[in-house]
Order: C-alpha cells, then sequence, then structure tokens
C-alpha cells in the first residue's frame, strides 16, 4: 500500500488516447443509441472520462463480475438484471482483458440476452495471456503481461487502494500473489 507505483502511462497519456478513442467508438456506432454497460469497480474512472467523449444518445449501466478460483475458472457472474440488453447496441467496458475467461463468459451471458449488437472497449489489453480467442473491439492501450508487476491506478485497484491514481502505474506482485489470471484474486474489481 506504501509504494509508490512506476509510472507507465500518464494523465496526459490516457486524456489523449481516451479522446482519440471516444472519436473511433462515435463513428462506430454512427448515430444508433448506445447501451453502456460498465464492469464495476475498476472501470469508473475511465468510463466516467469515456463516455464524456461519445456525443451520442446513450444509457449508461454497471455490473459486477465476481470470481472464485475452482479449476481455474471464473464461475460467478453478478448481475444487475434491471439491464435492458435485448435489442440494444450494447458497448461493454472492460478493465483489463489478459486472458480473456472473464470476458468471454460476459459476452456469452449478455449474447444470451439477444442484443442487436454488442462491442467491447477494454482499457489495457494484455494479448499475451490470452488463453480463450477473444478480442476487444477497442483498447484503450496494450500491456506486456508480466508476473511480477501488477497494474494499477485509473480505477485499477490493488486491495480496493490506488484507484484515485490519476495515472496509470504498476507495483511489484507480492510473492505467492496469483498470476494476473483470475478477477478477485487478491484485487477487489
Ligand atoms: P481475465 O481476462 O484473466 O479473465 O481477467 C482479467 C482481470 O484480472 C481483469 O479484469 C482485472 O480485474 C484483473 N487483473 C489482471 N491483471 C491485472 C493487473 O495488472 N492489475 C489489476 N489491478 N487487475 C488485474
Ligand atoms: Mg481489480
Amino acid at each position: 500500500m506504501n509504494e509508490t507505483p512506476a509510472v507507465l502511462f500518464t494523465r496526459e497519456q490516457i486524456a489523449a488516447r481516451v479522446r482519440e478513442l471516444g472519436a473511433e467508438i462515435t463513428r462506430g456506432f454512427d448515430g444508433q443509441e448506445l447501451t453502456v454497460v460498465a464492469l464495476m469497480k475498476s472501470c469508473l474512472v475511465f468510463t466516467a472520462d469515456l463516455i464524456r467523449e461519445i456525443p451520442r444518445p446513450m444509457t449508461c449501466h454497471f455490473l459486477r463480475a465476481a470470481a472464485h478460483e475452482e479449476a481455474g475458472a471464473v464461475t460467478d457472474i453478478v448481475y444487475s438484471t434491471e439491464i435492458p440488453f435485448t435489442g440494444r447496441d450494447i458497448l461493454l467496458i472492460e478493465d483489463i482483458v489478459d486472458t480473456g475467461i472473464t470476458l468471454r463468459f460476459l459476452l456469452d451471458q449478455i449474447q444470451d440476452r439477444k442484443p442487436k449488437s454488442l462491442k467491447v472497449c477494454a482499457l489495457i489489453d494484455k494479448p499475451s495471456l490470452r488463453k480463450i480467442e477473444v478480442r476487444p473491439d477497442w483498447a484503450a492501450f496494450e500491456a506486456e503481461a508480466s508476473p511480477d508487476r501488477f497494474l494499477v491506478g485509473y480505477g485499477l485497484d490493488r486491495g480496493e487502494h490506488y484507484r484515485a491514481l490519476p495515472y496509470i502505474g504498476t507495483i511489484a506482485r507480492p510473492a505467492g500473489d496469483p498470476a494476473p489470471s483470475l478477477k478477485g484474486g487478491g484485487s477487489g474489481m
């Protein structure tokens, strides 16, 4: 908790990239009303900035994904039942995609509810750790997966700390901490 993170992406880099991404997503939705669905809590800061760069009619919703490490799989996704997925153009906002297990699970759950379209925007893509073939349509940044460094800041936490940092940084992953393959591994979402 006392460690000062090493800066990976500065506040200015993030702001410039979010503006760029907002413009790309705006073009991608071409006049349609968006139903934004963001994951609690790591996407809070990213979502707040991103939606203000997308001048389209939209509604915003949040869901929580809970993970239990059983047989190496995400087994529990907690939904808000009030999210109107059916017939909507959904933009799902994720924090970090690494193994892809969580994202695949969420996509399958949402597809079952028959949206008109479903697109994904991630803050960080770590493609080198992918175990399941799944790709976000947009990602603000790509990051190298590292067994000994953990990303924090700009909404990303380590045990609920660091979320309010205005930049994305890295801290040492404590010995014995699980690899960054599952949500909830010592870190709140
Ligand atoms: P996966 O794609 O492996 O199913 O899940 C990725 C999840 O693990 C992310 O949504 C995030 O909650 C967590 N995660 C992975 N790597 C990191 C990291 O470096 N920092 C933080 N704060 N969370 C991470
Ligand atoms: Mg987390």
